[in-house]
């Protein structure tokens, strides 16, 4: 049985005042969930604020993306070394937004996954398909490439307790959801993949959902036997509609 991870990107979003607020808020409510692990990931600048309110609670917080690098002549980017420092517990990484606008690849996906890993922050790794290549009935082909570039790079053992989210690009923040048989589809994929090189790595790792995902649509995605919680992006803004996701995370 995996522990449902239900974690919020936060995004381009917020203020020291309001994340304060919102990180009060999801704690309180986390604070009766204990058999979920859940977490928001602000952006970087709020990350000591939020790490601060929520020490001692139930509330993880996470980051939206890591360097893959430990130090040096990189301008602008932040290392996983330092976000551990802060408190950070989890590191989003290849979010379609990044893949997209930043030109991330899957290889350099994969060592910023490593990065967190060597600090002990937990990876989740981000996979999905646009839409043209799920009409192209590419799904599975691309979600694979995307989950094997780090299995490649990080090998079973690197791989560790790293979660993968699977996001369609289609469903990210447009309020088209998967339906619960096309994500289920696509976490059996992708579990799967995993279990062709190391079944306990499969039967550990927890594949969860993105996209659109809220209240309303939660329980019956999280019902999928494949589904192991979400990431959810507007959402995670509002603090009841979070919780109602996580409850229907414990509830699964
Ligand atoms: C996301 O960006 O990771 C996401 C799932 O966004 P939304 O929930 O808004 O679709």
């Amino acid at each position: 049985m995996r522990r449902p991870l239900v974690c919020g990107n936060w995004k381009l979003n917020g203020s020291i005042g309001r994340t304060g607020e919102l990180i009060d808020a999801v704690s309180s409510g986390a604070a009766s969930l204990p058999g979920v692990d859940i977490a928001v990931c602000p952006v970087f600048v709020h990350l000591p604020v939020a790490c601060e309110r929520a020490a001692g609670t139930a509330l993880a917080v996470g980051v939206q993306d890591v360097s893959d690098q430990v130090g040096g002549a990189f301008t602008g980017e932040v290392a996983a070394a330092m976000v551990a420092e802060i408190g950070a517990r989890f590191a989003i990484v290849g979010h379609s937004e990044r893949r997209a606008r930043h030109g991330e690849t899957d290889g350099g996906v994969a060592a910023k996954f490593m990065a967190a890993r060597a600090s002990g922050v937990t990876p989740i790794l981000c996979v999905g398909e646009t839409l043209s290549e799920r009409d192209a009935g590419e799904t599975l082909a691309v979600v694979t490439r995307q989950l094997d570039a780090v299995l490649e790079a990080a090998g079973v053992t690197g791989f560790g307790d790293g979660a993968i989210a699977y996001e369609p690009v289609w469903a990210i923040g447009t309020g088209r959801t998967a339906t619960p048989e096309q994500a289920q589809e696509v976490h059996a994929a992708l579990r799967g993949r995993l279990a062709e090189q190391d079944p306990a790595l499969a039967a550990r790792a927890r594949v969860v959902y993105g996209g659109s995902m809220k209240g309303a649509n939660a329980a019956e995605l999280m019902a999928m036997p494949d589904i192991d919680g979400g990431l959810i992006g507007g959402a995670s803004l509002d603090a009841e509609e979070f919780l109602a996701i996580a409850r229907a995370a414990a509830a699964a």
